[in-house]
């Protein structure tokens, strides 16, 4: 067994479902630190039983992070080891973890990463989605408003995104996704990762949405969202853009007469938006 050397944080990622998806060299790590910053203790501790770790455990979770990071500070300063995890996976993705390895960088204090488990790459690696280039949004915004305005920036993205996101929202996400990045864009949906119930689907939205919305298991459980960056535009010639935004804008503000039109014809929502605001300005 290697032994860990002193004065040094590592940041030991643990399963995200899966107790067997772990690594040798996190176990060890585990066992010889002289303490673990557990984001919740009580959770952890099935792990670390499992495991028969038996080493010492403090909370660092997103309340607590300043001012336990100095205490650890401290700590390492001393010549003590920390290890870092969180709930599942590795820490610092959409968890806590930040504020505590920028501060002990700050001191010229070893940060050691030991890899494993992480639920946008297990998702990632097997959606079918172009896997060379992507882009981790996290979690979207919870409220309606503020979650189209991130999804309307992302509409000529044309990397891989990828979304953490809430089971209870699903629905409401796939309904927005389908605005800004219309019916036809595959998307797919990773769900349960290493766990009984695993799904990983990929389909065209409008598709995955009737999917999900005829199914109530798939809007159970953890889950990743990736959507398909936008790839070369269809060749829809103005004209017809024109003419749906005419007579949508008849009846709906610019806004929403753009998003409708970009889903439809499949064209970007920004050159939609645009053509919308130079006929609205034609007709006043
Ligand atoms: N640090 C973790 C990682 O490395 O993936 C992510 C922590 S974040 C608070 C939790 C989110 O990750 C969940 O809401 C879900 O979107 C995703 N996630 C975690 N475990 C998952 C699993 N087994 N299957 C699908 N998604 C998962």
């Amino acid at each position: 067994m290697q032994k860990t050397a002193t004065a040094t944080l590592y940041i030991v990622a643990t399963p995200i479902g899966n107790l067997m998806d772990i690594s040798q060299r996190a176990i060890d790590t585990l066992k010889q630190v002289d303490v673990i910053a557990a984001e919740d203790t009580r959770h952890s501790g099935h792990l670390l039983q499992h495991y028969s770790i038996k080493t010492p455990t403090v909370s660092l979770h997103e309340h607590n992070e300043q001012q336990r990071s100095e205490a650890l500070l401290a700590r390492l300063q001393k010549g003590e080891t920390v290890a870092l995890i969180s709930d599942a996976g590795t820490p610092l993705i959409s968890d806590p973890g930040y504020r505590l390895v920028s501060l002990v960088r700050e001191h010229d204090i070893d940060v050691v990463p030991i890899p494993g488990s992480c639920a946008l790459i297990a998702a990632l690696s097997a959606s079918g989605l172009p896997s060379d280039k992507f882009s981790f949004e996290g979690f979207l915004p919870a409220k309606q408003g503020t979650r189209q305005q991130s999804l309307e920036q992302l509409a000529n993205e044309t990397r891989t995104m990828i979304f953490y996101e809430s089971p209870r929202r699903l629905n409401k996400t796939l309904e927005d996704m389908m605005i800004f990045f219309g019916r036809d864009r595959r998307v797919c949906l990773a769900r349960e990762l290493t766990k009984l119930h695993e799904t990983i689907e990929t389909r065209p939205l409008a598709d995955l949405l009737n999917w999900v919305s005829d199914d109530s298991n798939q809007q159970r459980g953890e889950c990743v969202l990736l959507v398909e960056g936008q790839t070369v535009q269809h060749d829809v010639n103005d004209d017809e853009i024109n003419r749906v935004l005419k007579l949508l804008l008849a009846d709906l503000s610019v806004k929403r007469a753009a998003a409708i039109t970009a889903s439809l014809l499949d064209v970007s929502k920004n050159k939609a938006y645009e053509m919308a605001l130079k006929l609205q300005q034609k007709d006043t």
